[in-house]
Formats: structure tokens, C-alpha cells, sequence
């Protein structure tokens, strides 16, 4: 009988707003999962500093997956120590954390990185390169956000030539003095209401789209990944969001039972977390564009709003399918517990 659902969670431009990082609409939701003992677990590209930070503003207390699968951090004694072996899977304790790490460490990436620079000639510019000052502009995070996300451990974001972030990067007369926004709540990044951001169909689209598969193989030769996150270009181990998050089921399955798992993303690299859940919820992009759907074999489904507010609506969707499925279930208990004594 059905005894849980455990949720998953991309952060950028799902459960925080693509451009203010705003996650004021989801409150409502995330009340009702509190009241009802449900675990969201963030799944994000963003590194642990960060996550833990929103994870705290969220009022989170949960295990969180963080650059891409890169590792897995459980609050200590969260699951009993047991699980581990059960589950087969080594942890080390860290600050608190109970660590599952899946990814390649950063310095790996960086070296593979350069090469890859080289060997293209193309201009590709990697958080490692950026100043946390020069982070924050093309983030529009705060400087102490942007602090957060340059600790990087096991995920490079980059972004190539001709993209917004590069030009704002050359355009930047002295970067130092170039900071956008100073918190979570800062206001749309210059230029993308004037509409280049990169995310906007153009004549560069084909050429970007040839450019990223010669990255990916040249990727590939070396045993790393990229994927295209919402914003930025991820090279990585080949760790992903859904080997993290598979790893998380079968402990919580050895916690709760059977469980059902749901999980929300908008870009290609929440296709391996989407392909690992039951439920698997597509929040549409900011920029009203179609993108590729991942080829999962379970129905999708697309919540219509961008954002904070389509993840409160598919949220809201979903515990209202698990509240009907629960109460059909106990009815179909009842009935037969009915007929062993009637
Ligand atoms: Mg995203």
C-alpha cells in the first residue's frame, strides 16, 4: 500500500525565478508538503554552499543533490547508518553531512577544460576563469552569492563566444565596479529585457547547437560530460541528476516502504531526474520557448506557468492525485477488511 511521496527539485528557473531567483510563489505548496511530512529534496547545478543556503531559507531540513549529481548530502543521522550498506553505497562524514560523491573532483575538470579550449581555439570561458565579481554579473547574483557559487567542487558551468554572458564579460569597462543586484531579490540582468539573451532563437542557434555536440564528443574522449542547464554549459563527471537521485530512492524506500517519487525541472539536465521519478514534471521556460522533451516513457507532465508559480501549480496537482490515491486505496483496504469479518 502506498505510504509516501518524496519530491525532487531543480532550483533555477523551476522552484527559483529564472530571473530574480525569487521563490515566493511556492510557499503556499511547500506548506501543505510540511504539514504532510513530505521531503523535498533540491537537485541542482548549484554547489553546496548555495544550496544549503536556500535549502535554510526554505526551512529544509533534507538530504540535497547538488552540481549535477556531483554528490549527495545527507544531514547527519537523517537516515540509520545501516542504509548505506543496504543500499550499497560508500558515504563520508563532512561538516554534518553524511557525503555520497559521484562526481569528478574540480581541478580534473579544469584541466580538461583548458585542453579543451585549446584544441578548439574557441573562446570558452568557465566560472574558474571569472572574478566573483564578474560571477555575479553574469549570474545577477549578489557578491555573496556569487562567492557561494564559485565554490565549485565537481561542475564546471561555462558559456561560449557570441553568448550574452560573454559579451557583457568584454563589455564590462572595469568588472570590479560592475555588480548586479545585491541579494536574491534582484531585478531582471541588463540586457536580457532588451533581448539577447541567449536563450532567444536566432541565426546563431544552428552554429550554437553544432558547436556544443563537437564539445560534447571532444567531452566524451576524455570521460566527462556537458549538458546545457538553463543559463550555462556544464562539464562534469558522468554523474548525473538521476544517478543521485536513484541513489536517494532506494534509501528512502528502506525508510518509508514503497514510495512515489515526483520530480521538476525545465532544462536537459533535469532529464536524467525526470526519467528517474514516477511523476515526472516539466516547469515551462521563462522565455515561452519548446524545448526538447527527454524521451522518459511515463506521461509528463507540463506545468503552463514558468518558475516559482508552475511548480506550485504542478505541486498542488500532484497532492491532490496522491490524496485521491490514497483514499481509493484505503477504500479498496476497507472493502476487503470489511468482507474478511462481515
Ligand atoms: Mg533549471
Amino acid at each position: 500500500m502506498f505510504t509516501g511521496l518524496v519530491v525532487f527539485s531543480d532550483l533555477d528557473a523551476t522552484l527559483l525565478d529564472h530571473q530574480t531567483y525569487s521563490f515566493q510563489a511556492v510557499l503556499p505548496a511547500l506548506k501543505k508538503m510540511k504539514e504532510r511530512n513530505i521531503p523535498l529534496v533540491l537537485c541542482t547545478s548549484k554547489t553546496r554552499a548555495e544550496t544549503e543556503v536556500i535549502a535554510g531559507e526554505l526551512g529544509l531540513k533534507h538530504p540535497f543533490i547538488v552540481e549535477n549529481g556531483g554528490a549527495i548530502f545527507i544531514p547527519e543521522g537523517y537516515f540509520p547508518g545501516s542504509f548505506y550498506k543496504k543500499a550499497r553505497v560508500k558515504v563520508t562524514r563532512k561538516e554534518g553531512y553524511e557525503v555520497i560523491q559521484l562526481g569528478v573532483p574540480y581541478r580534473r575538470l579544469r584541466s580538461v577544460f583548458k585542453m579543451m579550449r585549446k584544441k578548439t581555439g574557441l573562446k570558452m570561458v568557465g566560472f574558474g576563469d571569472l572574478s566573483v565579481k564578474e560571477i555575479a554579473s553574469v549570474t545577477g547574483l549578489g557578491q555573496k552569492e556569487a562567492e557561494m557559487a564559485a565554490r565549485r567542487e565537481y561542475d564546471e558551468p561555462f558559456f561560449l563566444e557570441n553568448s550574452f554572458e560573454c559579451r557583457l564579460i568584454e563589455n564590462l569597462p572595469n568588472p570590479d565596479e560592475h555588480i548586479i543586484g545585491q541579494n536574491h531579490s534582484v531585478g531582471p540582468v541588463p540586457g536580457e529585457a532588451a533581448g539577447f539573451w541567449p536563450d532567444q532563437k536566432s541565426e546563431d542557434t544552428e552554429d550554437r547547437d553544432k558547436l556544443y555536440s563537437q564539445l560534447k564528443e571532444l567531452a566524451l574522449s576524455c570521460g566527462l560530460e556537458i549538458t546545457s542547464g538553463g543559463r550555462f554549459y556544464h562539464l562534469t563527471g558522468k554523474n548525473d541528476k538521476g544517478r543521485a537521485v536513484r541513489i536517494l530512492k532506494r534509501l528512502y524506500r528502506l525508510q518509508l516502504g514503497k514510495i512515489i517519487t515526483a520530480g521538476l525541472g525545465d532544462s536537459e539536465n533535469d532529464w536524467p531526474m525526470l526519467r528517474a521519478v514516477d511523476l515526472p514534471v516539466l516547469v515551462a521556460r521563462p522565455d515561452g520557448r519548446q524545448v526538447k522533451t527527454p524521451g522518459i516513457g511515463v506521461k509528463l507532465i507540463r506545468a503552463l506557468r514558468p518558475g516559482p508559480a508552475g511548480w506550485a501549480e504542478a505541486v498542488d496537482f500532484i497532492l491532490f492525485m496522491v490524496d485521491l490515491f490514497s483514499a481509493e486505496n484505503r477504500k479498496e483496504t476497507g472493502k476487503k477488511q470489511g468482507g474478511r469479518h462481515g
